[in-house]
């Protein structure tokens, strides 16, 4: 048998460590799967077994960006002083806003949202700009819910609303709601009842038994025949058919259907959420999913996009009772879509002071927002450089939660998932800068309070 010879020290030297981080985490889609195994040579993930076309590009393209991780004005800095910096511009600031949030751990998120706390600043997500009525509806209507693992092993009546998983969630269909064999349902798809609801043929609907093709911007009004239908109230059939673009006798036969199921949901994207009646929309669907279950049990569930946008609506609901757009200048958590939420803060010209995190608002902002950004100091957290870095006046380039940074993230059910990283990243985590700077923001507060008091009241006695 031939022996190969030993190496020396250079080829020693440029050896590479293989491992492998099992039931790694992928935080691209709400999906959030948490059973990839990652294969790791030194700082690259070189294959992740399980992970879909998404997730595969999300680890495997994930390269360290090697600029310093902090510059001030453009320029390099250090940390520390980039936190000094960060602090003073939100401690003396009338209005500051923080917004963005969705692609970083729960962890960080919190630690966010007490510095707006401290500094009575108004606190804002992503969310905003994409399941924000969503978020309002449940305020007035409630959801009637459940988690995946539950659809998994339940649901027999699917139904997508506005959403195209097969291309925004390829895990969706294979690992929660229409392929697997479920606990009551032995025969996975075939014992399960796929509809989809949409304006136009996507690929989740090439995988649909019904496609319910409806007008434009009509949402609002086939919800609304469901819940009359749910109701058995009579409808004119000319009458739906022009404000829905789809006959009367098929959506009958779909509340049949939903009716006879034993456990049904509904899957809603942004296509019901971003269409004209937005919250309106929304609330029809979760007051529909109300009414199914006078009938059977029946549940929905937003289908949220970025990793852990839902932790950012967690988070922000349990510290100020609202899930974005909180304005806390009052001392008191204030909710108004609208009046608070960040694109519109920045496009009237109000706030004087923005701490930016896992966002790029200079990216898709309207234009009068991203004017108003670029006039005013603010603070970026990115891992790569971006529009929004590349303007602020501190920067920091930060490890990447779920590949560098251990934590905690939301699945799109409100199931909380913990991150098993591959590899350490030569920059700090947003968490650990975010601390520091919450730290030292108290601090100046502090000082401000104290010279306040010793400064003559200018109100009338
Ligand atoms: S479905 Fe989403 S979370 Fe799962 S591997 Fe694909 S991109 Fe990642």
């Amino acid at each position: 048998m031939a022996v190969s010879p030993p190496l020396d020290s250079e080829q020693l030297d440029n050896q590479v460590e293989h491992k492998v981080v099992q039931d790694a985490t992928c935080t691209f889609c709400g999906c959030v799967c948490d059973d990839i195994d990652l294969h790791v040579e030194g700082d690259k993930i070189v294959d992740a077994k399980r992970a879909c076309v998404l997730g595969n590009s999300w680890f495997l393209n994930h390269e360290i960006d090697h600029r310093p991780s902090c510059h001030i004005d453009g320029k390099p800095a250090e940390v520390t002083q980039g936190v000094e910096r960060a602090a003073q511009i939100l401690a003396q600031s009338k209005y500051p806003l923080i917004y963005g949030l969705s692609d970083t751990t729960s962890e960080s998120q919190r630690v966010a949202v007490s510095i707006a706390d401290w500094i009575d600043g108004t606190v804002d997500t992503t969310t905003s700009v994409c399941h924000g009525p969503s978020g309002m509806a449940f305020q007035g209507v409630g959801e009637v819910t459940c988690s995946l693992g539950e659809v998994r092993n339940r649901a027999d009546m699917v139904i997508f609303w506005g959403s195209n998983p097969a291309e925004s969630h390829p895990r969706h269909f294979t690992k929660y709601s229409l392929m697997p064999k479920g606990m009551f349902l032995p025969n996975g798809r075939k014992d399960r009842t796929a509809v989809i609801v949409d304006v136009r043929k996507t690929k989740s609907a090439k995988a649909a038994d019904i496609f319910v093709q409806i007008k434009p911007r009509s949402d609002f009004e086939g919800l609304w025949t469901l819940r009359a239908l749910a109701q058995d109230i009579e409808l004119d059939a000319e009458q739906v058919l022009a404000d829905t673009g789809y006959p009367l006798d098929k959506w009958q036969d779909l509340m049949d259907r939903m009716k006879r199921a034993r456990f049904g949901v509904i899957f809603f994207g942004m296509g019901l959420t971003m269409t004209r009646g937005k919250h309106a929309n929304s609330e029809a669907l979760l007051a529909l999913t109300r009414d199914m279950n006078r009938h059977t049990r029946f549940v929905c569930k937003p289908n949220r996009g970025h990793g852990n946008v839902t932790g950012a609506d967690n988070v922000v609901a349990w510290r100020t009772g609202y899930p974005f757009g909180v304005n806390m200048s009052r001392g008191y958590p204030r909710f108004n879509p609208g009046e608070y939420t960040a694109s519109d803060v920045l496009a009237r010209g109000e706030a004087d002071a923005a701490m930016i995190i896992a966002s790029d608002p200079m990216g898709n902002f309207s234009q009068p927002a991203r004017e108003h950004l670029k006039s005013i100091p603010y603070i970026a957290f990115d891992p790569k450089e971006t529009p929004t870095t590349r303007h602020s006046a501190v920067a920091f380039t930060v490890a990447t939660y779920g590949i560098n940074v251990p934590g905690t993230v939301y699945r799109m059910d409100d199931v909380p998932i913990p991150l098993r990283p591959a590899f350490e990243s030569p920059h700090p985590s947003d968490l650990e800068l975010l601390t520091n700077i919450e730290t030292r923001v108290r601090e100046l507060k502090k000082q401000q309070a104290n010279c306040n008091k010793h400064r003559p009241s200018l109100r009338p006695a």
